[in-house]
């Protein structure tokens, strides 16, 4: 329990979560897309006790262009369930809700997260009563690497569809769901219904390792086909989608793409 505490206080301050003297050096530290993860996860066990959580889902959906969503979060509350997705950029975030493509820095494109997150609801609504369908409420989480130049009403915690910090999470659904109290009175789900909506939503998971393999793949290819590939600034060397997102995403590189090498060479 100490130790948990100790490396709440240190993530305030942005350190690396990883003890000096500890045994093994931790894997926690090497993607960063890993640390986001990781702090969501802290986020989510901070939740009340009635509340329930689950991860990585990957939904059935024939809307969908890969016949499948994959959600990050749903967490389950008397009030409301909570569908989350999060988002690892580093950069400003420039986005609107009647904007159709998002930015990072205002060069790296990415299709507005809330239409992208109304997908993921849309996957999840046929699964429970159709009684429930209002009780979605949207969120996307940043990392704190980020700064947001959006919509202010995502802000306002009166909003079914909010923008969040990964460390305020927790207390984004608290205050949400203190609102939702308020409005309702009685709460929306008992703690019969929150397990058997747990139930649903879980064994609607596809655990399938190689569907789950073919879809990665299909997301690949789809965001190959809407870009050209990128290229290093400096020697013209092809790089990788994740290379150039990094790039476009770090203030560092002013919006120019560089290979592994070259990116050594920007302070
Ligand atoms: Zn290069």
């Amino acid at each position: 329990m100490l130790l948990f505490l100790s490396f709440l206080k240190k993530q305030k301050t942005e350190a690396p979560p990883v003890k000096a003297n500890t045994s093994a050096p931790k894997q926690v530290a090497v993607r960063k897309g890993e640390i986001g993860e990781y702090k969501i996860d802290i986020q989510l066990d901070q939740l009340p006790k009635d509340c329930r959580y689950l991860s990585d889902l990957l939904i059935k959906n024939p809307k969908a262009k890969s016949g499948y969503s994959q959600i990050d979060h749903v967490v389950l509350t008397p009030y409301g369930i909570f569908v989350i997705e999060t988002k690892n950029y580093q950069g400003t975030i420039y986005g609107g809700k009647d904007r159709k493509t998002w930015s990072v820095n205002g060069k790296y494109k990415m299709m507005n997260p809330f239409v992208q997150n109304y997908g993921h609801i849309k996957a999840l609504a046929p699964l429970i009563d159709r009684k429930y369908v209002e009780s979605f409420i949207s969120m996307v989480s940043f990392t704190k690497r980020s700064t947001f130049k959006i919509d202010l009403d995502f802000r306002k915690i009166a909003s079914n569809e909010l923008i969040v910090y990964d460390i305020e999470l927790s207390e984004f659904i608290h205050r949400k769901v203190s609102v939702l109290k308020i409005q309702h009175k009685e709460p929306l789900f008992s703690g019969r219904e929150i397990s058997m909506i747990y139930d649903v939503f879980s064994n609607a998971d596809i655990k399938d390792p190689a569907i789950r393999r073919t879809h990665e793949q299909a997301l690949k290819v789809d965001t190959k086909d809407t870009t050209t590939q990128a290229v290093c600034s400096i020697c013209n060397k092809p790089v990788s989608d994740k290379v150039s997102t990094y790039c476009l995403t770090n203030e560092k590189f002013q919006g120019k793409v560089f290979c592994y090498e070259h990116q050594k060479t920007i302070q």
